[in-house]
């Protein structure tokens, strides 16, 4: 068995379109539990899931970034990663995860994710070697269940897996290579919910941090949108693509 070796790193991904509270919250209550001493924000560049939805479209990539960096810039702990988005085209976590495992090897990173994307995980490029490749802290997110982990584990390792009795974590492999359940404070803030309140014209304050949301109001890119703008939200051409994340 391999021990991993500190400081640990986390990564974690997302659309963030935008930023928002509690991606960052989450991201400090994970850290703070698994003593994760650099915590990675990785924007991805074209997600194969989402086009824009009725809520708004998607911002361009170097305005995601830009928000991440000002959300993470007072946290010494947070560092912001533009590699998929330097990389261009469809982003695949497998090569995000790939590419910081070599950089920090022979510490294994923690993929940071929330459960409501875990739960998906099955769908995305090769997840079997996801998971020789990283640790997995898996987010609670509302509505926040009491389910074992061993009922949302992805079939690629759920044979093998060994679960906790009390199905908070379980262990897979032959060196040690774990997913935990991390209960982080539950705040039901999302950014899809952001967009659809500019698109309506509606203030969003406090659910960003502030230098974030002027940046956002100022760049007017979520609405309101005049309806002679005419452009619909699903119109973008980098709509899903067969292969996932
Ligand atoms: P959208 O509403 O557009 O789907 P989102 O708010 O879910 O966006 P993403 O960028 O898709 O944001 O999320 C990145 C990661 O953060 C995902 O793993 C997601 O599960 C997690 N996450 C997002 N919001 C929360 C939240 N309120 N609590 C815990 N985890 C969250």
């Amino acid at each position: 068995m391999m021990a991993a070796r500190r400081p640990r790193h986390g990564l974690f991904g997302g659309t963030f379109n935008p930023v928002h509270v509690a991606h960052l919250r989450a991201a400090e209550e994970v850290a703070e539990a698994l003593e994760i001493e650099r915590m990675v924000f990785v924007p991805s560049a074209s997600p194969p899931h989402k086009s824009g939805d009725a809520s708004g479209p998607i911002a361009p990539p170097e305005l995601r970034l830009a928000w991440l960096l000002e959300a993470a810039a007072d946290n010494p702990r947070f560092g912001v990663d533009p590699t998929e988005i330097e990389r261009g085209g469809v982003s695949y976590s497998v090569d995000t995860v790939r590419d910081m495992a070599a950089r920090v090897a022979p510490e294994r990173p923690i993929f940071v994710i929330g459960w409501d994307a875990f739960i998906e995980i099955e769908s995305w490029k090769d997840p079997a070697t996801l998971f020789t490749l990283a640790d997995f802290a898996v987010m609670t997110r509302p509505p926040v269940s009491d389910a074992s982990l061993a009922s949302f584990l992805p079939s690629c390792i759920r044979a093998e897996a060994r679960v906790a009795p009390d199905g908070s974590s379980a262990e897979h492999g032959s060196d040690g290579a774990w997913i935990r359940l991390v209960p982080v404070t539950p705040l039901d803030v999302s950014a899809s919910d952001i967009r659809r309140r500019l698109r309506e014209g509606r203030s969003v304050r406090y659910l960003l941090p502030d230098r974030v949301h002027d940046a956002i109001v100022a760049s007017g890119l979520y609405g309101p949108q005049p309806p002679s703008r005419g452009a619909t939200p699903d119109a973008d051409p980098a709509s899903d693509t067969p292969e996932d994340r």
